[in-house]
């Protein structure tokens, strides 16, 4: 007789190893946290003997689920901001929200929600990529859960360190601390290919293999991000990783929705693990990642949910189902993705892609005791059909619900007896989590109000309260600036021509301001467009008055070069009203009488004006300095020869609304 901890019996069992054995009338023996046997009861019962014994009454016994992408503290975000795209919801929401709240507290909370949710779907084991890791990990291994912990790095700031080298840093003591515990693997997270520079992976690389670390990454999400890569490195992401030596790392890629069928084999060879995440693809129009074609190559593809920001939910049962739907809508065929296979994917295939398959994903001796009751005598999942081995499957995918989970044990411990949370108070997180998402409405309620607290958040934009002096003169079409401007007290100091394509964003309130996207197109001397710059102005409401002739404005301007794209900008700031204004702007830098001015000279094409436009125009920041300039503009415009036209002090933004 074998002595054992637990003898699970009257269960039917589902080992999910890789032949799929069953046991309708099974048992499952544990011993030191390990699996000691797995069988039929008739098999088990003469040879085991059991410190204590479990009736299972017939429900499921099978793996607990692998999840195999999330960002666990990310339940606090959950239901924030939906129903934007993924660039508006990552920079314009998530990234600065994270930034001011994301804590070592916020992430201990947020990870301990996580977790109580995924206990409650059978979750046993989590593939988590977040900040502060070390405290996921620790509130992860507080709930007895079995994880990937990958503390991240990126080249922008983020919430737990100012520069990427301080974010490798804390990776690497981050590995250091964790790397014999019992349930949690330390990993390093290169976010994803664009939000890291070639250094930065090239560093996580070396950390991960002088650990022997998992490397998490998010590969391929969406389209554009691969057009992205074909155009700034000449070539998709997979192979671009590949040149830079990141394949070496174990690997654990998230989404991968646009891989093409030579990367599936780089990654294939590279025994690297893909991560299906079907809810937050479809709910961020990424699209479906083509699993039925990663299955036939044989990588091993494991399922995730995604952090509940993007989901929004951490309900395995859900993806399952998704994954295994999406590949028979999406391939046309719906003998693809059979329902098995999709149970193995969110088990022994995800043990496998997060590289830890020798100690959980299916029920084998030697592996450790991660393990779920299921049960499936519900209006929902009923009747039962035993003709076919392969109907428990289909129950379980098509029918079953995370709430039909009943116990969970990881590692040979309780999580969950009897739907009852036994290492989480839940009463206690959910008051807490109300608090925090009391906080971060305030938050975003303040931000929202202002146009210039929403451009601080996405972009570094520089004030500057400035006065600025012009007179603007409409000419006829012949003005011979140039000639005009040739006289010995005007020294040209330099002279450009551009194409300026400006888009103005109005809001509702007047006191916002308004916002002016500029494409800025460099023209070179033979009339060829060179190169672009984009920019952004944020013009507060304008102060103007006449001064002896010319008209003073004082306004503050906020700076900031456009990083974005002009939709990433129309969806985020969401304009009353948006003006299009673009003309071919001769701009010359002159000084007169030791003083520097610019000379504008404007046609417009939008709104199509005839004849041209002079401006002369100085900015200062000082008043005093503002009224001198004033008297001396007035001078310049009469050495032109344009002083019989009417100045006038309508910009260009009212004529195109007048012309509307
Ligand atoms: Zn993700």
């Amino acid at each position: 007789m074998e002595k054992a901890d637990l003898l699970l019996l009257n269960a039917r069992v589902l080992t999910m190893d890789p032949e799929f054995h069953a046991f309708p009338d099974g048992a499952v023996a544990v011993r030191g946290g390990s699996i000691l046997a797995a069988g039929a009861l008739s098999d088990l019962r003469p040879r085991i003997d059991p410190q204590e014994t479990i009736d299972c009454n017939g429900a499921i016994l099978m793996p607990a689920l692998v999840n195999a992408h999330t960002h666990a503290a990310m339940a606090l975000l959950r239901g924030l901001a939906d129903d934007l795209r993924l660039d508006v919801w990552l920079l314009g929401y998530m990234m600065p929200v994270e930034r001011q709240f994301v804590s070592p507290d916020f992430v201990r909370l947020g990870t301990r929600l996580a977790c109580a949710e995924m206990i409650r779907g059978g979750t046993g084991t989590l593939a988590d990529m977040y900040y502060f890791e070390d405290e996921a990990a620790a509130a992860i291994a507080g709930a007895g859960l079995r994880a990937v912990c990958a503390q991240t790095v990126m080249k922008f700031p983020t919430p737990d360190s100012d520069s990427f080298e301080d974010g490798l840093e804390r990776a690497r003591a981050f590995l250091r601390q964790w790397k014999d515990h019992p349930l949690i693997v330390p990993a390093v997270a290169a976010h994803a290919p664009y939000t890291c520079t070639e250094e930065i992976l090239r560093a996580c690389t070396a950390l991960a293999v002088e650990y022997d670390a998992p490397l998490h990454i998010h590969i391929a999400e969406t389209a554009q991000e691969v057009e992205n890569a074909r155009r700034e490195f000449g070539m998709p992401e997979v192979p671009y990783l590949r040149n830079l030596g990141v394949l070496a790392a174990k690997l654990i890629a998230a989404h991968g929705v646009h891989l093409d069928e030579g990367e599936m084999r780089t990654l294939k060879k590279a025994g690297a693990g893909i991560v299906h995440s079907p809810t937050s693809n479809l709910k961020l129009a990424s699209g479906i990642a083509p699993i039925a074609k990663m299955l036939e190559i044989g990588l091993n593809v494991g399922i995730g949910t995604d952090g509940a920001a993007s989901n929004n939910d951490l309900d395995m049962f859900e993806e399952l189902r998704l994954a295994a739907l999406l590949a028979k809508g999406f391939s046309g065929n719906p003998v693809v993705v059979p329902a098995r296979t999709a149970l193995a994917m969110a088990t022994r295939m995800g043990a496998h892609a997060l590289h830890i398959g020798d100690r959980t994903g299916s029920i084998e001796p030697g592996k450790r005791a991660d393990l779920l009751l299921l049960d499936l005598n519900q209006v929902h999942s009923s009747p039962k059909f035993d003709r076919s081995p392969d109907s428990v499957y289909s129950r379980i995918v098509y029918s079953a619900k995370a709430g039909d989970v009943t116990d969970l044990m990881v590692d040979g411990k309780w999580l969950m007896r009897d739907r009852r949370l036994l290492t989480l108070p839940e009463t206690d997180l959910l008051q807490q989590a109300a608090e925090t998402a009391h906080q971060l409405d305030a938050f975003l309620t303040l931000r929202e109000s202002s146009v210039l607290s929403k451009l601080i958040a996405i972009e570094t934009a520089a004030e500057e309260e400035s006065f600025e002096v012009q007179v603007k003169v409409r000419l006829g079409e012949d003005f011979p600036v140039l000639a005009r401007l040739t006289r010995p007290d005007v020294e040209i100091v330099y002279s450009r021509h551009f194409r300026e394509f400006d888009t103005y964003f109005e809001f509702p309130a007047a006191d916002q301001g308004r916002l002016r996207y500029r494409e800025d197109q460099y023209v070179e001397e033979n009339g060829e467009s060179a190169s672009a710059r984009y920019r952004l102005t944020l013009t507060g409401p304008i102060h103007e008055r006449e001064f002896t002739g010319a008209v003073l404005l004082s306004r503050s301007r906020f700076l900031a070069p456009a990083t974005h794209s002009l939709r990433f900008y129309r969806e985020y700031f969401q304009p009353a009203r948006e003006i299009e204004v673009a003309k071919e702007r001769l701009r010359w830098r002159i000084r007169y009488q030791d003083t520097d001015f610019f000379i504008n000279f404007d046609h417009l094409s939008k709104p199509a004006l005839p004849g041209c436009f002079l401006e002369v125009k100085a900015r200062t920041w000082s008043r005093r300095d503002a009224e001198h300039k004033a008297g001396m503009i007035v001078e310049i415009v009469r050495l032109l020869g344009a002083q019989d036209s009417a100045a006038f002090k309508e910009d260009y933004v009212e004529l195109a609304t007048k012309k509307e």
